[in-house]
């Protein structure tokens, strides 16, 4: 579904390309993460995908990035819409209207689609993304996860084939992420959605994924693979995949509840083996 020939970014007049050498497929309904330490061209690459690299960005893309067959060097964010949903970190920056009704239907405006279509479809979107109940409220009194829901719906109603989403869980609590997951999880398994999703909180995704890609360091080429073959060599990993590699698991596990079905031997090996505590220095009163 998202190809990628060769492909290289340069921006201005930077001596070395952000991203280089990278050659990847990814498939029709997998859900992939995206994985690296920071500014080693995550971002770069998902702009790739949607159009914003390079028309946006500015640098010169070489190589070639096919979405469902569609080149997106030579065709603009807004010609990809229908094809590419693209939602960001703060879903505050996305939103364009005020209430969550009008913000679902402005995704379609510029499709040219029939009044009752573009009603169907926002209606669709509401009950697909539990939003139904908030359709009245205004956007800015929503809590973070509702609004990033929000975001993701009103790159739905399109009905893109592939949805990019930079960091998405990074700027919410733990519940709220859990949300949003829940309806990627729903996009991906019941309608087949297509996700490519940087993500830093990996505690969070990595179990979720079907593949992961690597970014192991600027300009360097992408490693992919199984998340836990990728996460047993990735520099950046969840604790969870800290302890499996320490403990020396193979496959690493990739959730607590699945590190804890394998913590068995682990516990009867470190049984009775604590650390002495350090002694309390006691300072002399003056
Ligand atoms: P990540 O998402 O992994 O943090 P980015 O893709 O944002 O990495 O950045 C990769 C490199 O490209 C960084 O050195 C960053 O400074 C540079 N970069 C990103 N966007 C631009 C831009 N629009 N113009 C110039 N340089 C950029």
């Amino acid at each position: 579904m998202i190809r990628f020939d060769n492909v290289s970014v340069t921006y201005g007049d930077a001596g070395a390309p952000a991203i280089s050498g990278v050659d990847l497929t990814v498939p029709e309904g997998e859900l992939v993460l995206l994985v690296g330490p920071s500014g080693v061209g995550k971002s770069t690459l998902l702009g790739a995908v949607c159009g914003l690299v390079p028309h946006f960005t500015g640098g010169t893309l070489r190589g070639r990035v096919t979405v469902d067959g569609r080149d997106t060097r030579t065709h603009r964010p807004r010609e990809l819409a229908d094809l590419v949903g693209t939602v960001g970190q703060d879903p505050l920056a996305h939103f364009v209207t005020d209430t969550v009704e009008d913000e679902l239907a402005y995704g379609m405006e510029s499709l040219g689609l029939a009044p009752e279509v573009m009603r169907r479809r926002v209606e669709e979107t509401l009950d697909l993304l539990g939003l139904a109940e908030l359709r009245d409220r205004p956007i800015a009194t929503l809590s973070g996860g509702q609004q990033q829901r929000v975001a993701i719906g009103s790159v739905l109603t399109p009905h893109p084939k592939v949805l990019v989403l930079d960091e998405p869980t990074s700027a919410l609590d733990p519940a709220a992420a859990e949300e949003v997951l829940a309806v990627l999880q729903r996009l991906v398994h019941d309608l087949g959605t297509t996700v490519l999703m940087a993500e830093h909180r990996l505690e969070r995704v990595v179990q979720y994924a079907d593949q992961v890609i690597l970014l192991p360091a600027p300009g360097t080429p992408p490693v992919v693979g199984a998340p836990a073959e990728i996460m047993a060599v990735s520099p950046v990993h969840p604790p969870v995949v800290a302890l499996g590699r320490l403990a020396g698991w193979d496959p690493v596990a990739l959730s607590v509840r699945d590190a804890r079905r394998r913590a068995g031997a682990l516990r009867e090996r470190l049984a009775g083996r604590f650390p002495t505590p350090p002694v309390p220095v006691t300072r002399a009163s003056p």
